[in-house]
């Protein structure tokens, strides 16, 4: 209920505007947002990666609908990648990228054209480009343009939400491909997807055997511990290394485990979000938690 309420705000203009304008909102998103500029989030790749970690890097914005911002979307990311080029960051920072934030809801062309230009600049840093997935309707788009990406850029890689029916099929399409397992992060109706928790955690172990058997390159983004135990001993079941996959978790979340992965030999990257549209992506980040929800009003009410 809270969380269909909270996912319902975060596309909602009114909401929008009375949550940032509360001076408390600004702490509390700190602790899920890098930053708002690319100096920013150098400062905490910088960090993150002195620690060990990988990162994948995600300029803040969605559903834009001119096509100005989406080309300054663009230009973040280009911006964003040559920045990294000369410090050496590249092997260690890949980029994700909501095809929504260059252009897709406007024009599909335009958004391959924008994806192409950042899977140009990741490559010339040693860097790549993992595309976010957005909500259910989305899908299809997101996936074509996967596809016609990989035939100049194969290392592309995509997230796939285990709440939806379609993703074990959709693993088995792309068993060759960087997938990023994620439980999924928007409402999605019972005609396209499981409602229970239960569902969409045995749903995810399911995408993982088929991630695991395949020849691809399995990203488990997760913070919960039981699939993270799962995803080990698929791994081991077939025969990867503990460098022929990755965890992923986000930035501000569970610092500790991500460093207990790393001292145990995983490799961990962490999703680190930088820019000045927060909105939407900070009320995904309190539907999925209670705790987060008591943590921003504890600090609304100062
Ligand atoms: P949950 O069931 O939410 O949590 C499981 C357990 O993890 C909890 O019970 C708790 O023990 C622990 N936990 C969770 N959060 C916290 C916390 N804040 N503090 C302490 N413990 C916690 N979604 C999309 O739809 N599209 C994407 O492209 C996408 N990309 C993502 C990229 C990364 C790297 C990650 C980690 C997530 C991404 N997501 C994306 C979000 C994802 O879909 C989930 O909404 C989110 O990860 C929460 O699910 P969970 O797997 O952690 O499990």
């Amino acid at each position: 209920m809270l969380r269909s309420l909270l996912l319902a705000s975060s596309r909602s203009p009114l909401m929008r505007k009375a949550v940032s304008e509360l001076p408390a909102t600004r702490r509390v998103v700190d602790r899920f947002v890098a930053g708002e500029t690319t100096a920013d989030a150098i400062t905490v790749v910088r960090r993150l990666t002195g620690a060990g970690l990988t990162v994948t890097i995600d300029h803040l914005g969605e559903e834009v609908t001119d096509q100005q911002t989406a080309v300054l979307a663009t230009k973040a990311y280009v911006t964003l990648l040559d920045a990294l080029k000369p410090l050496g960051l590249g092997q260690r920072a890949e980029v994700s990228v909501k095809l929504s934030a260059i252009g897709q809801t406007l024009d599909r062309g335009m958004a391959l054209d924008h994806a192409r230009q950042i899977c140009a600049a990741a490559r010339a840093c040693g860097s790549m480009v993992t595309l976010d997935m957005e909500d259910h309707t989305t899908v299809d788009a997101t996936l074509e343009t996967l596809q016609a990406l990989r035939a100049d850029y194969p290392e592309t890689g995509v997230a796939i939400q285990s709440c939806l029916y379609r993703s074990e099929a959709d693993c088995r399409d792309l068993a060759d491909a960087r997938v990023r397992l994620v439980k999924g992060a928007y409402r999605v109706p019972p005609s396209h997807g499981y409602q229970s928790k239960a569902e969409v955690d045995r749903a995810y172990v399911r995408c993982l055997r088929v991630l695991m058997a395949g020849t691809g390159y399995p990203m488990v983004a997760t913070h919960d511990d039981r699939l993270i135990a799962i995803a080990e001993v698929l791994a081991g079941q077939h025969g990867r290394d503990r460098d022929a996959y990755e965890f992923q978790m986000l930035y501000g979340v569970r610092p500790d485990r991500q460093r207990e992965l790393i001292e145990s030999g995983a490799r961990v990257r962490v999703y680190v979000p930088y820019g000045d549209d927060w909105y939407g992506y900070f009320m995904r980040r309190l539907a999925e938690r209670p705790a987060n929800v008591a943590f921003f009003l504890r600090a609304v009410r100062g």
